[in-house]
């Protein structure tokens, strides 16, 4: 399929795959993990000897997703964190990594471990302040790693900022795109590195499929060693994911333009509300870096946002409580929205204690809207 198309036209057509073999319109699930040789032993098909580095599935979903993110290679991994760790683990013992204070938690855990155990110097600052950020990168750095829109707090961390603070003090970018979606975001096409997405959230989209995802902006000896680390260590995505992921992404800049449309018109909705005492979302005017993230997001502002609602946390849990239609459920990115209590789940990290983590889905808007308009009792 022609390079040149559209982003929806391109996932749409899942970058052209089909099953060549039986002339179907959609490629086949090959889920054999191993490849036979031909009677002068030469391999039968030169690209595949063994499953683990070798996935044709794997190959064609990577395709389309590297063709969105306009990056020279992309590798999917086993799940969001697993990308992560592949991005952390070519760092050597003693290295200096800067990282993005208040992003998904379950990333902070993993490289606060991981650093500390490889005598890795971890820097901590609010990215979403560009200056702070390229002051903390002075003394050298080798790995910067930003998550824009953040999660849960939504903040904005400007990535050609970033990108120049890691390159002039001798590091990487690794920006975390999760929330924004490659329909929404490029990060690479601005300076970073890496971009990393959980493909378990919006990528895929339905909730029914674990993976992650890397792509680079430039081929290079850290990112030789990340994909030789994925097929050794054996960090695949199976056939089966890979196949269930490409077709969730046939609809995601259908579903990410109908997320953002339903998000922006529920954050509106939020902003006047009277039982709500504050609403994060990128989208609106008044959000502290809504010019920022109108520059380097197109097309919307996705799906996910925050809540603060009035009062203290047994009535925060009491609103989620009241909800019909949103999914009281950790994750986001799915068709179906869902409601999170953050602090349920994460109280130590200094979140407060009424707020409220949407991931808002694909719904009629008006049934959402309905769904919070009985749950706050106004
Ligand atoms: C979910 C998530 C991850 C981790 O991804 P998994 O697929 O759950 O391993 C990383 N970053 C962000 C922003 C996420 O939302």
């Amino acid at each position: 399929m022609e390079h040149d198309v559209k982003p929806a036209t391109w996932v749409a057509h899942a970058g052209g795959a089909k099953d060549q073999s039986s002339g179907g319109v959609v490629p086949a699930i090959q889920p054999a993990t191993t490849f036979y040789r031909d009677s002068d032993y030469g391999l039968h098909n030169p690209d595949n000897i063994y499953l683990r580095p070798h996935s044709e599935n794997l190959r064609q979903a990577e395709a389309v997703i590297q063709k969105l993110e306009g990056a020279a290679e992309t590798l999917l991994f086993p799940s969001g964190m697993a990308a992560i760790a592949a991005a952390f683990r070519w760092l050597p013992n003693g290295a200096r990594v800067v990282l993005q204070d208040g992003i998904y938690w379950g990333t902070t855990k993993w490289i606060q471990a991981f650093c500390q155990r490889r005598g890795i110097t971890l820097l901590t600052v609010d990215a979403s302040d560009t200056e702070a950020l390229a002051a903390i990168c002075q003394d050298g750095v080798d790995l910067v790693f930003v998550e824009t829109p953040s999660n849960p707090w939504l903040k904005i961390a400007d990535i050609a900022k970033a990108a120049e603070a890691a390159h002039t003090n001798g590091g990487i970018l690794v920006v975390d795109a999760t929330a924004a979606t490659p329909i929404l975001s490029k990060p690479l096409a601005l300076g970073a590195d890496i971009v990393m997405h959980s493909a378990t959230k919006a990528l895929n989209g339905h909730s029914d499929v674990l993976g992650g995802v890397l792509s680079c902006r430039e081929q290079g000896e850290i990112w030789e060693a990340i994909r030789t680390d994925r097929a050794d260590s054996g960090a695949m995505l199976g056939p089966f994911e890979a196949w269930l992921l490409m077709r969730g992404m046939r609809t995601l800049a259908l579903r990410v333009e109908r997320m953002s449309e339903n998000a922006q018109a529920l954050a509106t909705y939020f902003a006047d509300h009277p039982a709500v005492e504050d609403v994060l979302y990128p989208g609106l005017p008044t959000h502290p870096a809504h010019a920022l993230a109108k520059s380097q997001m197109t097309g919307g502002f996705g799906g996910l946002m925050s809540v603060l609602v009035k009062g203290d946390m047994q009535n925060a849990l009491a609103v989620a409580g009241r909800l019909n239609l949103f999914v009281r459920a950790t994750s986001l990115g799915g068709v179906e929205s869902l409601v999170e209590h953050r602090y349920s789940v994460e109280s130590h990290t200094g979140l407060p204690q009424n707020l409220l983590r949407l991931s808002v889905g694909i719904e009629d808007v008006q049934d959402l809207i309905d769904d919070f308009a009985q749950a706050l009792g106004q």
